[in-house]
């Protein structure tokens, strides 16, 4: 077995303790751990004489110990070692606090290194707990540019740097160069085992950006190559080619005009499908900008066509809802439809498979089961995938191969911005709709912190008298022993308002129960027939009740904005005016930004963009909701240009080697292979 595999643990000076805390990092092989990157940077590398260090400068001296270390007990508890240093330029008076064991660590006569804050106090130079080392010291912390990494409770700098180190040190040569010496050449990139030792200890800070620059090159570049490839040739295929039907009967028979951006994605979708090449389009459009009548026209249009439909949605809640809503759009026309479901007993679902494959469906909703290997399709001819976002790329590639070169349609409602829908979405058209429906009210969003309780409160039972329906959401299902006492979880607090609002209906539901207690609890609410509904995450996606008015968040800090945002998008659906809470009592900066962002606006795309600015597009990007693996190097917001480079350079390798064959791929091939495996797993 190659070095690069062995386990973690078996790294000198890590053990099975220390390595359970290195797998909560996600590192559990060598290769993981020379690829966990430091976050940010320390720069010890010049050395300063004494005299010309300033009062709270944070600075490395070389300096001789001119008398000998002294230990003093100041009172109970409370140790001191303090001696003083010199070089030719000056002293510095070292206190070490409670570690008498610094007494014998250095010794009058002695060089030795040391880094932190010099205080002036009075005429003199003062420096405590500062870091010490010999000069000579190997793979020293001082002297040089110091890697920080991202810890956890039980890890320090020290143990993961040095076991970078010894890792770096014994795979050194192992590391596979996944990036062909042409494109290097081409690039100017550096060789991988320089790029591995300085982006972790770099000579200087020329050499750490020439490793950054190959490490965020190489990270784009294969997810370019993994995307492309796994797109493979469904990028302007033949497809069916749907001759022009009139649409009017299907829009005069709505109960309301549609939108003229409905209007546009319809007639893009509609271009692609008279075409004759396959349609693989996104319909963007904040929630609630109406993509279920867009997907309705079009499945209408297919099935004028003699072919018929899929539509998948990401849980069984919102295709119950779409089969509920697109029922009452179509079945009017005597068009067929049926539902599968995970959650539907096997019987039905035989039934339901049999008809599919006997063509007695025009359109058929569900979930994953859409995909299972053994549903067939007859006629298949527009696959419609809703909050795209939630589904992994390789699964939108597994339906696609399903029939005969569907048309594809994805949607969502994640506003992504377009760079990033680029490489997300790779070849797909993209038709925006950037217009709600008429009529629409601004949700009214306040923040509030845990003493507005009362108050709170007071407005559920009065919007509740007036007859509207109140959505909670919890960060978490169950209380739970790991997390800050003050977070919320969804079966306690609905508890808590039960107790508190005896004679209202109060209900809970999470995404750890049962399909079918989950259906029949939203189903309940839906119809009207419960006031309060408390959940998690869950009801995130879609869910579409006119009658809530009212979206509570608790612990809101605990929520992506982008997640707040789609969460708000619950209410204000029908006519009456919504408003949404943040509770939160939250004093971290970012997140008191997040909150008042919120307060701020309701545009989807203006929130997407602040919520890249502040969390980075690392996370954004990375979030497993995009089913794409994490970047590790990569900002995609500040290393744009090198995205664009490294997609370029994706399409020529690839189209020179498809499956990428040849010898001199076969490092680049695996690793393509490993990011979408790793990536596979965390698919939800
Ligand atoms: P989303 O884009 O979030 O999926 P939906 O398709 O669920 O939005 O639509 C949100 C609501 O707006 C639904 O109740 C739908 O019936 C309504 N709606 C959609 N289009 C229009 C329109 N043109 N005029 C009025 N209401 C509309
Ligand atoms: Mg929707």
């Amino acid at each position: 077995m190659a070095y690069l595999d062995t386990d973690v643990r078996y790294c000198k000076g890590i053990g099975e303790k220390k390595a359970q805390l290195l797998n909560k990092l996600g590192v559990f092989t060598v290769h993981d751990l020379v690829s966990y990157f430091p976050r940010k940077y320390e720069d010890r590398s010049q050395f300063k004489p004494i005299a010309l260090t300033c009062d709270g400068e944070v600075a490395c001296i070389k300096a001789l110990v001119a008398d000998t270390p002294r230990l003093m007990r100041i009172r109970r508890g409370m140790e001191l070692v303090k001696f003083r240093v010199v070089d030719e330029s000056g002293s510095v008076d070292i206190t070490y606090f409670n570690q008498p064991y610094m007494k014998d660590a250095v010794h009058r006569g002695g060089c030795y290194n040391f880094y932190g804050k010099v205080i002036f106090a009075g005429s003199k130079r003062t420096m405590s707990n500062p870091v010490h080392e010999p000069e000579d010291a190997p793979c020293g912390v001082t002297g040089r540019i110091i890697p920080l990494y991202r810890l956890t409770t039980g890890l320090s700098q020290k143990l993961v740097m040095n076991a970078v180190r010894q890792a770096l040190d014994a795979c050194g040569d192992e590391l596979p160069e996944v990036l062909p010496e042409s494109l290097r050449k081409k690039y100017r990139l550096a060789q991988v085992g320089y790029a591995y030792e300085n982006i972790h200890f770099p000579t200087d800070f020329e050499a750490l950006e020439l490793a950054r620059r190959r490490l965020i090159f190489e990270e784009l570049f294969l997810l370019a190559c993994a995307l492309g490839k796994m797109k493979g040739g469904h990028s302007k295929a033949e497809g069916i080619k749907m001759p022009p039907v009139e649409l009017r009967e299907f829009f005069d028979s709505l109960p309301f005009s549609p939108t003229g951006a409905q209007l546009r994605a319809v007639s893009e979708a509609l271009g692609d499908m008279q075409s004759g090449k396959a349609m693989n389009r996104l319909i963007q459009g904040d929630v609630g900008s109406g993509k279920t009548l867009v997907a309705a026209a079009l499945i209408w249009y297919t099935w004028k066509n003699g072919f018929s439909s899929a539509f998948m949605a990401p849980t069984e809640i919102l295709a119950q809802q779409h089969f509920d809503t697109l029922s009452s759009f179509l079945a009017p026309f005597g068009m067929r439809l049926g539902k599968l479901t995970g959650a539907m007993t096997a019987k039905q679902k035989r039934e339901v498979k049999a008809q599919l494959k006997n063509g007695e469906i025009d359109l058929i909703i569900g979930t994953h089961a859409l995909f299972s290997e053994d549903v067939e399709y007859s006629r298949l001819g527009l696959v419609v995938t809703d909050e795209q976002h939630r589904f992994g790329v390789n699964q939108r590639s597994s339906l696609i191969s399903k029939g005969d070169r569907p048309h594809v349609l994805v949607m969502s409602a994640t506003p992504i911005p377009r760079t990033l829908a680029l490489i997300i979405y790779g070849d797909l058209d993209i038709s925006v709709i950037d217009e709600l429906p008429p009529g629409r009210q601004k949700v009214d969003t306040f923040a509030v912190t845990e003493s507005y309780r009362t108050r709170l409160n007071g407005f559920i039972r009065k919007l509740v008298g007036e007859g509207r329906q109140v959505f909670v959401v919890c960060p978490m299902i169950e209380d739970n022993d790991e997390l800050p006492q003050n977070v919320k979880s969804a079966q306690e607090h609905a508890a808590e308002l039960q107790r508190y609002f005896p004679d209202l209906r109060v209900a809970c539901v999470h995404g750890g129960m049962k399909s079918k207690e989950k259906n029949d609890i939203m189903s309940t609410f839906v119809a009207g027939d419960t006031d309060i509904l408390v959940s998690t995450t869950v009801i995130e996606v879609g869910v579409d009740v006119p009658n809530a008015a009212l979206m509570i968040i608790e612990n809101a800090d605990r929520f992506g904005l982008s997640q707040l945002h789609q969460l708000r998008g619950r209410v204000g659906r029908g006519k009456h005016k919504s408003y949404c809470v943040l509770v939160s009592d939250t004093d971290n900066p970012d997140s008191e930004a997040r909150l008042r962002i919120m307060t701020k606006t309701n545009d989807g795309f203006k929130i997407s963009e602040e919520d890249l600015r502040l969390r980075g597009p690392g996370d954004f990007f990375g979030s497993r909701q995009h089913g794409l693996p994490a970047m590790h190097v990569a900002d995609l917001c500040s290393d744009m240009n090198v995205l664009q480079t490294a997609q370029t350079a994706a399409q020529e390798l690839l189209a020179q080697d498809p499956e990428l064959e040849l010898q001199e791929h076969a490092a680049l091939k695996a690793a393509v292979e490993r990011l979408f495996d790793l990536s596979s797993d965390t698919l939800n």
